[in-house]
């Protein structure tokens, strides 16, 4: 049986989170390749957001927070039982302070669009990303955007894919292509974190305009 320290939920509530735009290489207007270092999830304004695992809030960062332009209102989360992070961005509120320690599955911010200014036209979204430590022992945020091409020292430090991450406690996106409805894999942290019938608890406000400007 997986104890609480292992166990695991997806970042939305189930069973409607499903990812978006998976990590890697992705096709943008005008025929430009961007790297993308997180997992997509679509998410209503205002859903709640879960820890993927237990852990302690590493930061709590307002939009306007140094370091971390483009994410928006961001909570990281700092899992000791691995020593990596979790992160949480675009959010429309935080609802966890730096410090504190949560259980799988604790909703901890609601998502949103949040950016920092810096994607006016985008879809509501909840960013999930992945970083273990820096090579220096450091924690990786903030930092750089852990670009293979542009940061690869930072790539090479402390990406982590997402998608692998999640299907380590057994969730499965649907696609093998790491799209889709996250499914759970019977018997594995997932299937024991609480992630599986979390109900949405926050009202649907409107959404912003679909523009198709994803990050
Ligand atoms: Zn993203």
């Amino acid at each position: 049986m997986p104890t609480t320290e292992n166990a695991a939920s997806a970042p939305l509530p189930m069973p409607e989170a499903r990812i978006t735009s998976p990590p890697g290489w992705r096709d943008r207007p005008g025929g430009r390749r961007e790297w993308h270092e997180g997992a997509d999830l679509r998410a209503a304004m205002g859903t709640p957001v879960l820890a993927v695992r237990p852990g302690v809030v590493h930061d709590a960062l307002p939009e306007t927070a140094r370091g971390i332009r483009g994410y928006g209102n961001l909570v990281v989360l700092w899992h000791p039982q691995d020593g990596l992070y979790t992160a949480y961005a675009h959010l429309s509120e935080m609802l966890v302070r730096r410090g504190e320690t949560l259980e799988a599955a604790t909703v901890i911010a609601a998502s949103g669009v949040s950016s920092g200014g810096r994607h006016v036209q985008m879809c509501p979204h909840l960013h999930f990303a992945v970083r273990r430590p820096r090579s220096d022992g450091r924690a990786p945020w903030p930092g750089a955007y852990p670009h293979p091409e542009r940061a690869p020292w930072a790539h090479r430090s402390y990406w982590v894919d997402p998608v692998e991450y999640l299907r380590g406690f057994g969730l499965e996106p649907a696609s093998t292509r790491g799209a889709g409805e996250l499914r759970i894999r019977p018997g594995s942290a997932a299937d024991a974190g609480g992630g599986r019938a979390h109900p949405p608890r926050c009202p649907t406000r409107p959404q912003a305009v679909l523009v198709g400007a994803w990050r």
